[in-house]
């Protein structure tokens, strides 16, 4: 392909892609397509000759979007959402074009500069510490991982060369092996899977310990478990709070937390994939507090900030015990700059060598949206889910189960687990809208979460009434059958629900 065909071809696709996005309440979320629909329709071998990009466009249309779950459709209210905006899109595809891998400063000097300038925006922006930046005095700043996975991997194995390396000097009769044999991590039961995984993947056990009723992990719960693993011989290493957690985006609680890992020397890092776009907000200060003593924390702004996946920040207070963990050089990695205050060499931050230009899309969103679009980006979520929450409690139909938090709101059909079953299952089939559900102390829920690069509040009320809907016509299908079989009185018990639409309160 030569560079004519390119620009046709690229302006082609913007095209397609601005029409996908303008589009995208037209299609049903959710594809309807079954498992191996693409591996049936397409050749088994790549072509042996060149196809025309007109051709490929064309298959994009006919085979590759229907396959799609339309992560970007106001009616995405499953998971949190994974952002994206005109301008993220541009930079990706500039990045793209660039085609650079900037792993150290001279791999490119504007890819680290512009990640070193756009990681201290947003953290005056999120109004972190000072302590975080790369301006500061200290050895603190900031680095743009692919996901929040790889920012707490990043975090726990640098707690834990650390935490050898310490345990090492004050112990030397132990050995290395011994030592790493007896490190163990915490977190809450409410965590991301993620922080499950970095355990598996960091060789230490991550003991989940039992988030309180309100889902909030506090620092007397880590106390006793750190005292008992002391007690047997064990080495606290690291805890991994949530500012936001996945199920229901409760709020651990850092001040707590942070006293028990100052007294014990644990590591503490702070998981605020989705509820750190709070942080902007004044209205949200609260949930910045204890930030000031934590020593790590990751944000995705591929969740909260019109970025596009993959971009998760990573803040470190001090950035040295990153790079002195994972610092591994080579002779073809070295340049005569390297070690100089403020162009950190990115490479040892991380777990690749190689790293993409992500600091581009960054740049160009923060520009042309302003910290202003930014923060009116997240009180729309906050506004959307509001909206829907007043639906939900007007409806004595339906309870809310966790209080609603930023713009996830936690609900379910009052009675048992096989209602909110059964109406999910509905709701999934018709693939109007697509909500995931979650369970706490045996308690089934569904989460809505306000989604979508552009949602607007007539898609709120297209959700509720999706949702209401397919419970009413829920309730009549059962209604009729337990009529049918003689036991409406059985079965009016059984859901501790209203079964007619009359019943349902309308006033506030
Ligand atoms: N942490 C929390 C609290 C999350 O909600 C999620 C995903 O939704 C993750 C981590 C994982 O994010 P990523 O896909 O960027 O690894």
């Amino acid at each position: 392909m030569d560079a004519k065909e390119f620009r046709e071809f690229g302006k082609a696709a913007v095209d397609f892609v601005a029409d996908y996005l303008e589009n995208i309440r037209d299609d049903e979320v959710l594809p309807s397509v079954e498992p191996g629909y693409l591996l049936d329709l397409l050749p088994k071998e790549m072509p042996e000759q060149p196809e025309s990009w007109k051709e490929v466009l064309g298959d994009i249309n006919r085979v590759i979007k229907p396959g799609l779950t339309h992560w970007q459709s106001p009616n995405m209210h499953a998971y949190y959402p994974t952002s994206t905006s005109y301008p993220s899109i541009v930079g990706e595809m500039l990045a793209s074009g660039f085609g650079i891998i900037g792993f150290s400063w001279i791999c490119s000097p504007a890819c680290t500069e512009l990640e070193v300038v756009v990681m201290d925006w947003l953290a005056k922006f999120l109004k972190l510490p000072e302590h975080f930046q790369h301006a500061s005095e200290g050895p603190g700043g900031g680095v743009i991982q692919g996901s929040a996975s790889e920012a707490v991997l990043v975090a726990v194995l640098a707690a834990r060369e650390q935490a050898v390396v310490s345990y090492k000097e004050s112990h030397p009769e132990l050995s290395e092996s011994e030592i790493r044999g007896r490190l163990v991590a915490y977190s809450s039961d409410q965590s991301n899977s993620c922080i499950e995984k970095a355990g598996v993947l960091a060789a230490m056990p991550i003991r989940l310990l039992p988030a309180g009723e309100d889902f909030v992990l506090r620092g007397e719960t880590l106390k006793t478990a750190i005292e008992e693993d002391v007690a047997a011989g064990r080495i606290p290493v690291i805890c991994i709070a949530t500012l936001g957690t996945t199920g229901t985006c409760a709020y651990d609680d850092i001040e707590s937390l942070s006293t028990v890992c100052e007294e014990h020397k644990v590591w503490l890092h702070v998981d605020a994939a989705y509820a750190g776009g709070g942080f902007a907000l004044e209205e949200y200060s609260e949930l910045r507090k204890g930030l000031d003593r934590v020593d790590s924390l990751n944000f995705n702004l591929h969740k909260f900030m019109l970025v596009n996946f993959d971009c998760s920040a990573m803040w470190l207070r001090d950035a040295n015990k990153v790079v002195d963990s994972f610092n591994v050089d080579r002779i073809y990695l070295k340049h005569k700059h390297q070690g100089q205050s403020q162009i950190p060499d990115f490479r040892h931050w991380q777990i690749p060598l190689g790293r993409r230009f992500r600091a581009l899309k960054v740049w160009i969103t923060f520009r042309t949206l302003g910290a202003e679009g930014l923060r009116n980006h997240v009180r729309k979520h906050i506004e959307l889910a509001k909206q829907f929450e007043d639906l939900v409690v007007k409806d004595s139909r339906f309870e809310i189960v966790a209080p609603r938090a930023l713009g996830l709101v936690c609900f379910r059909p009052k009675g048992d687990n096989e209602i909110t079953s059964q109406l999910l299952h509905r709701i999934m089939e018709r693939k109007k809208i697509y909500m995931v559900k979650a369970e706490h102390a045996g308690r089934q829920f569904l989460r809505f979460v306000v989604c979508g690069m552009d949602a607007k509040p007539e898609d709120i009320d297209f959700a509720w009434t999706e949702i209401e809907s397919q419970l009413t016509a829920l309730l009549e299908e059962q209604s009729l059958a337990a009529r049918k079989a003689g036991n409406v009185a059985d079965l009016t018990q059984h859901f501790q629900i209203h079964l007619t639409t009359d019943n349902v309160e309308k006033s506030q």
